[in-house]
């Protein structure tokens, strides 16, 4: 179950006692707000609160752009000329604060994300849940070999249903030693904070992960990418969803520039030049490593 009856409960309260505000509000992200969209097998991401909306951005601009902004014809024409050129700090305005419940090794590389504020669920004081990640069947797939950082074909038959056994089996059995070692029956029971050692990676955890615009596009550039593990992906893909809602114009201009754009090093704009020049361009002639010039292909293609 992705929220707890208490989570619910405090979610159903909120929900029952609207108040008119004066502060700007983005109608794509009110239907976001205390809704839990979920992630994987028992993960999910929920927007707690948020600040600012479009107009939030084209008005930061303004104060540092002035009279200049006449020249661009509207918010949104704005919007993108601020992504275009990398003037990020507009994008600051807009805050989201976010709750989410995710598997430890999904968090260890969320984390690694430094600028946000986090505030995680604590196993010294309070007792994980019996809640394990474990893939779909076409998920599990072999180590690729093409790209030492991924996976490749998914496994099939006799050797996918014994990984999935090892999985389920292994979470079950470290978590029947994790209770057994708590328990107070009978004995005094190991503290919470050295019985959480035995946990395997797959166990989920919550945060609540405040960020800004600008930092979570970061985020999103780096993690909704395909080379990003899939685990993480599917909540950067949540994520993108609710973004798009929030602040239509921002999301539209950073997946022109930043999510479908590629980046090319002077040496491969070079070879460009010289292949619209009619130039036969080759791994041998290009000056580029060979990984360089497969990836170089791979954006032409
Ligand atoms: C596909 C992929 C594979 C990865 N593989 C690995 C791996 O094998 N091992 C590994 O350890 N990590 C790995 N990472 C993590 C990666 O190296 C970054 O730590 C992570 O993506 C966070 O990026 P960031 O530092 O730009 O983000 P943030 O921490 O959010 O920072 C945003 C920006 O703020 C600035 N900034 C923040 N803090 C500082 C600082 N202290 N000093 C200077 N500038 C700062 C930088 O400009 C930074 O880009 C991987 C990430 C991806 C997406």
């Amino acid at each position: 179950m992705p929220l707890s009856p208490e989570q619910q409960a405090e979610i159903d309260t909120l929900r029952a006692s609207p108040r008119s505000t004066l502060r700007t509000v983005s109608e794509g992200m009110e239907r976001h707000l205390y809704t839990a969209h979920p992630v994987l097998d028992h993960g999910f991401v929920r927007v707690v609160d948020y600040m600012g909306d479009d107009a939030a951005i084209t008005q930061a601009a303004r104060v540092s752009y002035g009279k200049g902004t006449r020249s661009v014809q509207n918010d949104e024409g704005l919007i993108r000329y601020l992504m275009r050129h990398w003037h990020s700090t507009p994008f600051e305005m807009c805050e989201v604060k976010l709750h989410v419940k995710l598997p430890v090794f999904v968090a260890r590389q969320w984390i690694r994300h430094r600028t946000a504020n986090v505030n995680e669920y604590s196993a010294r004081y309070s007792i994980l849940d019996r809640e394990f990640y474990i893939p779909a069947p076409e998920h599990v797939a072999a180590q690729s070999e093409v790209n030492n950082q991924g996976r490749g074909d998914t496994l099939q038959g006799d050797e996918a249903a014994r990984v999935l056994e090892i999985l389920k089996g292994d979470s079950m059995r470290a978590y029947d030693h994790y209770e057994q070692m708590i328990s107070q029956e009978g004995q005094q029971g190991l503290a919470r904070e050295l019985a959480r050692m035995n946990l395997p990676a797959n166990i989920y955890t919550q945060w609540y992960w405040k960020v800004d615009l600008h930092n979570l596009f970061h985020f999103l550039r780096l993690r909704a990418d395909a080379h990003a593990q899939y685990e993480i992906r599917v909540y950067a893909d949540a994520l993108c969803e609710i973004v798009k809602d929030w602040v239509p114009f921002a999301y539209k201009a950073f997946e022109d520039y930043r999510l479908g754009a590629v980046s090319l090093s002077a040496q491969m704009v070079d070879c460009l030049k010289r292949m619209l020049n009619g130039e036969a361009v080759t791994e041998e002639n290009c000056g580029m490593s060979k990984r360089e010039w497969r990836e170089f292909k791979a954006v032409l293609e």
